[in-house]
């Protein structure tokens, strides 16, 4: 067997996602969803058929379920379960195109592919701690008023509260407080925030002990919704500027809790980018931490509200 190696970068400019899904049958079960193509995930059987896009302009795919994404080489990496070298290889086969094989990697300046060498950081240590994934919770709250006179005080509309299944609780843990419900990127309802009403109230925001934030980003499960992506993806430091953008028409905002970037957060929001143009930031409470970390893997531009005003630009 050959140990050669063909270049990823003219391997990816020569076949496209298209005749990559065609050649394993996937691509006659994709519809058309504004710009993307959506259907079943080849890999974890979700059951959504919007669950897996395919961006064709930035010939790209991502799932929702699995979180994973990538180019053309991740793909068939990942479905034959070999490295992105050998996929490179069987493209190059498959798709005949008669890429030269090199025995060696040049080992001059040893230049590193396209995928983004990122200097591995030692783990939090509570992130050691963490379980693998939230379970799914086993009740719903049932009295959420989104209408309560209480809330007027976010300035947040009734109509984006509903939307967002949020409302005012009266009892128990979050009482008192906006309860917003968190979904795993399945859509699985994991738990419900308790987001401070008052002004200076603390703390501003509630989790039940149990749940994790760590584990989840805010919104993933609705990214597969939305009609039509262009841009780039938001990101707003916690839950409640993603139900902030919303009132600025933004639908596909996702949400990080406190600012901070935990590895599985990073996972999730560099696989939903594989459908987007860069990172925008919006909001001034994100850690430097998470913007430099975001900016390894694309632009990152970074603003603390929506309004026309000059960017504070990052770049990868
Ligand atoms: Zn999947």
């Amino acid at each position: 067997m050959s140990q050669g190696f063909v270049s990823f970068v003219e391997v990816k400019q020569a076949v496209t996602m298209e005749a990559v899904l065609t050649r394993y049958g996937f691509f006659e079960n994709l519809s058309r969803k504004g710009k993307n193509l959506a259907g079943l995930c080849p890999f974890c059987k979700g059951r959504s058929v919007r669950q897996f896009q395919v961006n064709p302009v930035k010939n790209a795919w991502y799932c929702f379920g699995c979180k994973a994404g990538g180019n053309i080489l991740d793909f068939v990496a990942k479905h034959e379960g070999v490295s992105v070298r050998t996929a490179a290889l069987k493209l190059n086969s498959w798709f005949e195109l008669g890429l030269a094989e090199e025995a060696e990697r040049p080992s001059a300046p040893s230049a590193p592919a396209e995928t983004p060498k990122v200097a591995e950081e030692p783990p939090l240590a509570t992130e050691e701690t963490l379980p693998a994934e939230n379970p799914p919770l086993t009740f719903t709250l049932k009295t959420l008023d989104p209408n309560h006179a209480e809330l007027a005080a976010l300035g947040i509309g009734t109509e984006t509260i509903e939307r967002f299944g949020a409302g005012y609780c009266a009892k128990g843990l979050m009482k008192g407080r906006l309860a917003i419900p968190i979904h795993s990127s399945r859509g699985e309802l994991l738990a419900y925030a308790g987001l401070a009403v008052g002004e200076g109230e603390t703390p501003r925001y509630l989790f039940p002990p149990k749940f994790h934030p760590a584990l989840e980003v805010f919104n993933l499960h609705r990214l597969m919704e939305v009609p039509e992506e262009t841009g780039p993806l938001h990101l707003a430091p916690e839950i409640e500027g993603v139900l902030r953008l919303a009132e600025e028409g933004v639908a596909s905002a996702l949400g990080l809790f406190d600012g901070s970037l935990s590895p599985k957060q990073e996972e999730a929001l560099v696989g939903a980018l594989s459908l987007y143009e860069g990172f925008l930031l919006v909001g001034e409470e994100f850690h430097d931490r998470t913007v430099a970390r975001l900016a390894r893997y694309a632009t990152v531009r970074w603003v603390s509200d929506l309004s026309p005003q000059p960017a504070t630009g990052i770049s990868a």
